[in-house]
C-alpha cells in the first residue's frame, strides 16, 4: 500500500467513524425523547388520577362540613361563586 492509499484509508475510516458517532448519539437522544415522553405519561396518569382523588374528597368535605358562608369580595359580578366557606373553604353551590 503506498502512502496516498493509506492516508485515504485512514481518511475514510475518521468519516465512516465520525457518521457513527452521529449516529449513535442521535440514537441516545431518539431514546431519552422516548424516554421522557414515557415517563410524561405515567406522570399525567398520576395527575389525572389524583384531581379525581381531590375531586371525590371535596365533595364528601361539602357533604359533610357545617358550611358558615361568607361574602367573597375578591369574585367578580358575574362570578358563579360569591359566597365561600370559613371552615372548608369551597364556595356555595360547588357541588
Ligand atoms: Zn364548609
Amino acid at each position: 500500500m503506498n502512502a496516498v492509499n493509506h492516508i485515504e484509508q485512514i481518511v475514510t475510516q475518521i468519516v465512516n467513524d465520525s457518521q457513527n458517532i452521529e449516529e449513535h448519539i442521535e440514537q441516545d437522544t431518539k431514546t431519552r425523547i422516548r424516554e421522557l415522553n414515557d415517563e410524561n405519561f405515567v406522570y399525567e396518569k398520576k395527575i389525572k388520577s389524583n384531581r379525581n382523588k381531590i375531586l371525590n374528597l371535596k365533595r364528601k368535605l361539602y357533604q359533610e362540613c357545617h358550611h358558615q358562608f361568607i361574602r367573597d369580595y375578591s369574585a367578580a359580578s358575574d362570578d358563579v361563586y360569591k359566597y365561600y366557606c370559613s371552615q372548608c373553604s369551597l364556595y356555595r353551590g360547588e357541588f
